[in-house]
């Protein structure tokens, strides 16, 4: 029983799904602003999405939706935005309030509809800007990142791909330029269609049910450790964080119980009330022998279920050493000193 919102959803025929993208631009590091910038890391500045409709084990483009959006706190085009987006500062002087543009995209997502995206940076910075701005970021609509699913059913489970990089195994043509929210959209949303091209339904809507997120909930919960002498103590540090259910604290009971490969130690467990939950432990090490632990606990989506199922069987073979070939996890890359501290941060930190 994850959500109210996604626990009762069976996709059906005429069932819709928005396919968004977004564009927003960034603070310049280091600048003044007459805000907390921290609050706003990213200003929208353009919405597109297109709408498909699910129907006879297929979906079908609808229509499309496409915003451009005047900023109000970032007026100056942001380099690296400028180089991605291909925009320039007069651009950022069309447009309407984010205000309208966001009334107008809710309206073209119909109350009913399932919200998808190509990671899950788009639900996170609109909720963002919602809250920025005063409104109510409530999307109340269930959430879909196609990313994990794709990599999935192109046998790369657990690998990061690009919207480019799917549409290039897919061999779809690339007419329009990528980095335009309603391009971004259009593309992501082809992917989509040829997943159902390309694998059987009832396996695809089983992958996508379960994969259904609130993106109004908190999903995932971080943990920072203190600094330990030593690998186990790092560990062991960590594992009281990942026994509770964040939501109602009661000892979640394991269903995999934690197993440790390389640097990452993992759990499934679940909470009666809050289902099941995925965890992982990293070690890092500082440069003085010390070491320290993060961890991620947050509720189990298919992919994670994938993942831990994958790790659980190279651990069976290989113990904790694990395979010889190491998938690269960039490890060890950012030793901030460790502050200890408990965070409870949702993702869109
Ligand atoms: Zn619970």
């Amino acid at each position: 029983m994850r959500s109210s919102l996604t626990a009762g959803i069976g996709i059906t025929d005429s069932t819709q799904f928005v396919i968004f993208d977004m564009e927003w631009n960034q603070p310049f590091p280091g600048k003044q602003y007459s805000f907390d910038a921290s609050n706003l890391k990213g200003e929208i500045i353009d919405i597109g999405a297109v709408k498909y409709r699910y129907e006879n084990g297929g979906v079908s483009r609808i229509s499309e939706f496409s915003a451009t959006i005047r900023p109000r706190c970032y007026k100056k085009l942001h380099y690296h935005v400028k180089k991605v987006t291909h925009k320039c500062n007069e651009d950022l002087k069309t447009g309407v309030s984010f205000e309208e543009a966001i009334n107008q995209f809710l309206d073209f997502c119909d109350s009913s509809c399932i919200l998808v995206g190509w990671g899950t940076s788009d639900p996170d910075m609109l909720k963002t800007n919602l809250k920025f701005f005063g409104l109510d970021s409530e999307l109340r609509r269930a959430f879909l990142d196609l990313q994990p699913i794709f990599s999935r059913f192109a046998g790369e489970k657990g690998k990061q791909r690009s919207v480019e990089y799917a549409v290039d195994y897919f061999k779809i043509p690339k007419d329009d330029t990528f980095h335009s929210a309603l391009a971004d959209a259009h593309y992501t949303a082809l992917v989509f269609g040829e997943l159902f091209e390309h694998n059987k339904t009832s396996e695809l809507l089983s992958v996508i049910t379960s994969s259904l997120v609130d993106p109004d909930i908190q999903l995932e919960f971080n943990y920072r450790g203190v600094e330990m002498p030593s690998v186990n103590e790092a560990i062991a540090s960590a594992s009281g964080f990942c026994a509770i259910c964040p939501i109602c604290s009661s000892n979640l009971k394991f269903s995999i119980p934690a197993f440790r490969i390389r640097k990452s130690v993992y759990s499934l467990s679940e909470c009666v009330e809050h289902g099941d939950f995925f965890s992982r432990t990293r070690i890092k090490k500082l440069k003085d022998k010390a070491y320290f632990a993060t961890a991620v606990l947050r509720y189990a989506t298919q992919p994670d279920y994938y993942l831990i199922a994958e790790k659980a069987e190279e651990f069976a073979k290989y113990g904790s050493k694990g395979a010889l070939i190491i998938p690269s996890t960039p490890d060890n890359v950012d030793l901030k000193p460790s502050s200890g501290e408990f965070t409870k941060e949702n993702q869109q930190a």
